[in-house]
């Protein structure tokens, strides 16, 4: 299986990242819809999508707007978008309000209510995060392979969601901040270098990457990848357009 990570920054593009958007073209999977969404027609395998989100900040849905494009120009046949009921009502009364976007794009907007089946025999879970405003991590689950996104969250490797993705092959978790912010990280809601690495080893996860990177920080390291990978030696740095097999 295959995943692309089409945004790998949260809060803003910069020149280097989009706001988070990942797709698994396989079996028609989105996970979140940042910025990055306009990239995601070249990727798509599905007549039919199934979006997820984790969340209604704008820079988790703000490529929702986009969705006429991604639709028109493949032939998209139906598009459904998943999320909890507070998240999608907040993206019809205010992403979709007409002074702003004064047109809702053609998608079915769908209640998260337990586990989601997916193509090939698997399945989709979520889970409760730390977050202002609440997020949700995904876990998706095939017989021989599975995978965790995890984002918008402070990090711990104590925390209630650690369990939910022990053991998957990969784990793609923010990391907005190095450890020289980690308190900026628990004001925030986000997370910084060494909680992260800890949470991926308490896990017992496969490989850890990392995504939702602080748009400031343009750098190959903006996070300090020697530290994560002395507790996580299986670290990488996510980037835009990075294919992941799994
Ligand atoms: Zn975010
Ligand atoms: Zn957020």
């Amino acid at each position: 299986m295959k995943i692309i990570l089409l945004g790998t920054t949260g809060y803003h593009p910069n020149d280097r990242r989009h706001t988070p958007c990942m797709v698994l073209p396989e079996c028609g999977v989105l996970l979140d819809a940042g910025t990055a969404m306009y990239r995601v027609g070249r990727y798509l395998q599905t007549p039919e999508i199934d979006v997820f989100l984790t969340h209604a900040h704008v820079d988790h849905v703000i490529g929702l707007t986009y969705l006429f494009d991604v639709a028109r120009d493949h032939r998209l046949n139906h598009v459904r978008v998943h999320a909890l009921p507070e998240y999608l009502a907040a993206v019809d009364r205010h992403l979709f309000a007409s002074a702003l976007f004064p047109k809702k794009p053609p998608f079915e907007s769908r209640v998260l209510h337990g586990p989601v089946a997916l193509a090939g025999d698997g399945d989709l879970s979520y889970f409760p995060l730390d977050h202002q405003g609440g997020s949700v991590g995904f876990r998706l689950d095939w017989p021989d392979r599975s995978m965790a996104y995890v984002t918008d969250t402070t990090a711990a490797a104590d925390a209630p969601y650690v369990e939910k993705i022990a053991g998957v092959d990969l784990l793609l978790h923010e990391c907005y901040y190095g450890d020289d912010e980690a308190d900026w990280a628990k004001q925030t809601g986000h997370s910084s270098t060494t909680p992260v690495a800890q949470v991926a080893r308490q896990a017992g996860v496969g490989r850890l990457v990392l995504v939702h990177i602080n748009p400031r920080r343009l750098e190959d390291d903006p996070i300090g990848l020697n530290v994560a990978r002395a507790i996580f030696p299986k670290t990488e740095i996510g980037e835009d357009l990075m294919e992941l097999e799994f």
